[in-house]
C-alpha cells in the first residue's frame, strides 16, 4: 500500500489542479473514467485524513452521471489530491475552455494514436499556450490498427511547434499492445485483458536493445535542453533516471518540452503511469505565479498562501439536485463555511453555505478550502461564472484573461 505524503512538507505541494484537453473522440471520457476508477480504489484503501465527511450522491445525480459532467471532480492518488477540471472538448465552447484554463495549473493533452494532432486539439493547445499551462501528452488508442507513437510525437512537433520527449516504449503493437517500458527507470508495466492490476517487471529481452537506444536518445535530447542534465552528461557520459526526471519537470513547467506517454485507456492500459507523470511533472499551486488583480486602481498580487486574505474565482455554476453548485478556485487565503464574501465585480456580499468536493461517487463535505484548492459551494445565490469572490476587508478584482484569438479555424 502506498504511504500518503500529505503529512510531509507543504500540503499544497501535493495538490494538482488538472485539466484533460482533447479532440472529441480521442478518449477524454475513457481516460477520466479510468482515473476515477483507479483513484476510487485508492480511496477505498483509506482516504487521506483532511477533515472531510462523506455523503453519497443523490441517486438522481448518480443516474445523470454527474461524476463525468461535474465541473471539477476531486480524487486522491499516491497522497496527492487531484482536482480534475472539466474542459469542453469542442471549440464551440471556447469561452468555457478559456474559463477552465484559468483555474487549472497543468493539463494532460490526449491524442489518438492513429490521427495524432487533430484540428480541435490544435485550437485548445493554442488557448493553453496563451495561459502558459504546462502540459504532458497521452497518446491513447495504442491498440488501434495503424497506431504509431513516433508519428504522433512528430505531429506534436510539426503541428503544435512543441518539443515532444517520449519517455516510454510500447510493448507490442496495435492489437497486441499490452504495456509500456518506462525509459527513465527501465522497467516494464503490462496489463492483461480483464485483469485490473498492472504487472511490473524488467524490460522484456526482445525490447532491451531498442529501449536502451531510446533511453540514450532521450538522455541526449534532455541534455541539449537542460543545463543540469548536460553537466551530468558531459561528466559521466550518461544521465541518471533521477536527473532526467528533475530535468523533465523543469522543462514541463517552463513549457520548453512536452513529456509524451502512451496507452490504451479503453483496455485499462497505461493510466497508472500517466497519473505518476501528473504527480512527477505537472505543477502544484505553489509552482504557479501569484494571482493578480486590482482594486481602486492599485494592482495587487496574492500568493497561494492559506494565511493571506481570501481571493477566488467562480468558473462554473451548475443546477443540481443538491442545489446551485458554484465551483470556485481558491487562489489565496482560506474559504470557510459560513464566511461572508464579496462578489467584487457586482459589489455585493454573499454567504458561503456548504463546501463540497465532488468525488467519483459521492460529495465530501468540508468546512474549509485553502489556497490552491477547487471546491463546489452551496448557498451562493447570485455570483455567476467569471465572478471574483474575495474577503470584504481586502477587496480585489481578479485580472481578466488575455483576449481570445479573434478566429479559431477548425476543419
Ligand atoms: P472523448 O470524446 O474524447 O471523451 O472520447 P471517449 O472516451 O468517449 O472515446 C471515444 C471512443 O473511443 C469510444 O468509443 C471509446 O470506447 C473509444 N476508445 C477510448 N479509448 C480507447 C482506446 O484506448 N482504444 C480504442 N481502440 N478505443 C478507445
Amino acid at each position: 500500500m502506498r504511504t500518503p505524503r500529505f503529512t510531509s512538507g507543504d500540503p499544497l505541494a501535493c495538490v494538482r489542479n488538472l485539466g484533460i484537453l482533447a479532440h472529441v473522440d480521442a478518449g477524454k471520457t475513457t481516460v477520466t473514467e479510468r482515473i476515477l476508477y483507479l483513484t476510487g480504489a485508492t480511496h477505498k484503501r483509506g482516504e487521506v485524513h483532511d477533515g472531510t465527511t462523506v455523503t453519497d450522491f443523490d441517486p438522481q445525480e448518480r443516474d445523470r452521471g454527474i461524476t463525468i459532467f461535474a465541473a471539477a471532480v476531486s480524487c486522491v492518488w499516491d497522497g496527492h489530491r487531484i482536482n480534475l477540471i472539466d474542459t469542453p472538448g469542442h471549440v464551440d465552447f471556447s469561452d468555457e475552455v478559456e474559463r477552465s484554463l484559468r483555474v487549472l495549473d497543468g493539463a494532460v493533452a490526449v491524442f489518438d494514436a492513429v490521427a495524432g494532432v487533430e484540428p480541435q486539439s490544435e485550437a485548445v493547445w493554442r488557448q493553453a499556450d496563451r495561459h502558459a499551462v504546462p502540459r504532458i501528452a497521452f497518446v491513447n488508442k495504442m491498440d488501434r490498427a495503424g497506431a504509431d507513437l513516433d508519428a504522433a510525437a512528430r505531429s506534436i512537433r510539426e503541428r503544435l511547434k512543441a518539443v515532444p520527449l517520449v519517455v516510454q516504449l510500447p510493448v507490442g503493437q496495435e492489437d497486441a499492445f499490452t504495456g509500456v517500458v518506462d525509459l527513465l527507470h527501465m522497467r516494464a508495466s503490462t496489463w492483461s485483458a480483464g485483469c485490473d492490476v498492472r504487472t511490473q517487471g524488467p524490460v522484456p529481452d526482445a525490447l532491451r536493445e531498442e529501449a536502451e537506444r531510446r533511453r540514450r536518445l532521450l538522455e541526449e535530447e534532455v541534455a541539449g535542453l537542460h543545463p543540469g542534465a548536460l553537466e551530468e552528461f558531459c561528466a559521466r557520459g550518461t544521465v541518471s533516471g533521477e536527473t532526467l526526471a528533475g530535468a523533465l519537470r523543469d522543462l514541463t513547467l517552463s513549457g520548453e518540452a512536452v513529456v509524451v506517454l502512451c496507452g490504451a485507456a479503453y483496455r485499462d492500459c497505461g493510466v497508472e503511469p500517466l497519473l505518476e507523470a501528473v504527480v512527477a511533472y505537472l505543477p502544484s499551486p505553489l509552482d504557479v505565479p501569484p494571482v493578480r488583480g486590482a482594486w481602486d486602481g492599485a494592482v495587487q498580487e496574492r500568493a497561494a498562501d492559506p494565511a493571506v486574505p481570501f481571493a477566488g474565482l467562480v468558473f462554473k455554476v451548475n443546477s443540481t439536485a443538491t442545489g446551485r453548485l458554484t465551483y470556485v478556485r481558491v487562489y489565496a487565503g482560506t474559504l470557510r463555511k459560513g464566511d461572508v464574501v464579496l462578489d467584487a465585480g457586482a459589489h455585493r456580499t454573499e454567504r458561503i453555505g456548504r463546501i463540497l468536493r465532488v468525488q467519483a461517487d459521492r460529495h465530501a463535505e468540508t468546512d474549509r478550502a485553502a489556497a490552491g484548492d477547487i471546491v463546489a459551494v452551496v448557498g451562493l445565490k447570485a455570483a455567476g461564472s467569471g465572478a471574483t469572490l474575495c474577503a470584504p476587508a481586502a477587496p480585489l478584482l481578479l485580472e481578466a484573461p488575455a483576449a481570445a484569438d479573434p478566429v479559431v479555424s477548425v476543419a
